[in-house]
């Protein structure tokens, strides 16, 4: 698309969630994306990380979106698959890729290779090497990073990522020499959980990096600290990012040594995204003589992180008529659009007892896992993505 063409579609953005629901007045449920609050966002990752940051497709892949953080200079991306490296590619041509799924298959790596240009692979076991290896030729170019997991208990994350991928220290000293030997660069890295609240959680993996490096004698340039950063959500009031920065900063100079450190490297998700884009849904009915309303959307569409994990229940608030509902509150049971019962919500929202079917609900905080995870289960769930200057986050 032309770049005029472009700057009159983002131009004619919307002030709110509420603007957009009183002026399109959408049928299908919407995400609204405020692209200056995820530039803002951003410099706080780029101005305060004391490494090099990149973002994890994953839990946020609209065009939208990558094509925001492209143009806000960011030019390294964390990808779980050779499809995201396509996408990015599409808006980014010299885009960076770290390919930080540790298990691949050997057409994927040799696609990722080939195709994508991509010189960085995340492993936890010696097959994976040996398939890296294999694919890529040898090419001393290549980086692979070591994905290490302590145990579980030393993680305190609303999503536990421990329990599926990752080497113990030892293998990883033993994967790490592997590397050496065979004339790859050695990386290592780590993901402390989705939503860490504990700063103490990145230094405790710091201190297990610097062990794991002595341990296997390999000079490791760079280490990468993962994602994991948390947003802000009802149920879940994070320190703010500065304060894992400087854990971060402290804990690898004292673990590596002054003048020793490692190189730093981020790859936010969640902490990045999540603050930058609302769900916007209407109600469909309300059965007045009972607690139930039922929604456009639900767990199999915007709404699946909130019942995998109901401690990330997203803010939320009634609109009618271009403006926020006020009055008395009472517990609803709110159920999705789909025909399967499963379709509910994992905890009752207070809103208006005076609501009723064509008032919207916004839910804040979704920017994170909200498109990314939503299906097409029933024909529902393939969301427009409407630009407002200010989301809701509760
Ligand atoms: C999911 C993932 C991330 C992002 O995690 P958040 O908790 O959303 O920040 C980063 N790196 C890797 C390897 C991941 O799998």
């Amino acid at each position: 698309m032309a770049q005029a063409a472009l700057n009159i579609v983002r131009s004619s953005f919307y002030a709110d969630a509420a603007q957009v629901a009183d002026i399109l007045q959408p049928e299908e449920a919407v995400f609204c994306f405020s692209e200056a609050s995820l530039r803002q966002r951003l410099g706080e990752f780029t101005a305060g990380f004391p490494g090099d940051v990149s973002f994890a497709v994953k839990s946020n892949p609209s065009r939208e979106v990558v094509r925001a953080l492209a143009e806000a200079g960011l030019n390294q991306w964390d990808v779980a698959s050779v499809q995201e490296m396509a996408l990015v590619h599409a808006v980014q041509p010299g885009a960076h890729f770290h390919y930080h799924n540790p298990v691949k298959s050997r057409r994927e790596i040799a696609n990722a290779y080939h195709k994508h240009g991509c010189r960085r692979f995340a492993v936890d076991s010696r097959e994976e090497v040996a398939k890296v290896a294999e694919m890529t030729g040898g090419d001393r170019r290549v980086e692979l990073a070591v994905r290490f997991v302590l145990p579980r208990d030393q993680s305190n994350a609303a999503h536990d990522f421990s329990t599926k991928f990752g080497a113990a220290p030892q293998t990883a000293m033993a994967l790490l020499k592997d590397i050496a030997q065979r004339g790859f660069r050695p990386v290592l890295t780590f993901h402390p959980g989705s939503q860490s609240r504990d700063p103490g959680v990145y230094v405790r993996h710091i201190e297990a990096a610097a062990q794991i490096v002595e341990g296997s004698g390999v000079r490791v340039g760079t280490l990468n600290v993962g994602g994991g950063f948390p947003a802000s959500y009802p149920l879940s009031r994070p320190a703010p990012l500065a304060t894992f920065f400087t854990a971060i900063a402290e804990a690898t100079t004292r673990h590596f040594g002054k003048g020793n450190e490692p190189r730093l490297e981020c790859e936010p998700g969640r902490g990045l995204v999540a603050n930058s884009m609302s769900l916007l849904t209407r109600i469909k009915l309300v059965c007045s003589d009972g607690d139930d309303i039922f929604l456009n959307d639900g767990i199999y569409g915007g709404l699946m992180e909130f019942m995998q994990v109901p401690e990330l229940q997203p803010p939320y608030r009634v609109i009618r008529d271009g403006a926020v509902l006020t009055g008395r509150t009472k517990p609803w049971k709110v159920f999705g659009p789909t025909c399967d019962p499963l379709d509910v919500l994992p905890a009752r929202l207070d809103l208006p007892e005076d609501i009723r079917d064509e008032d919207y609900i916004e839910f804040g905080t979704l920017g994170a896992y909200g498109i990314a995870t939503s299906t097409l289960f029933n024909g529902y769930g393939d969301h427009a993505v409407i630009p407002v200057a200010e989301v809701f986050n509760g």
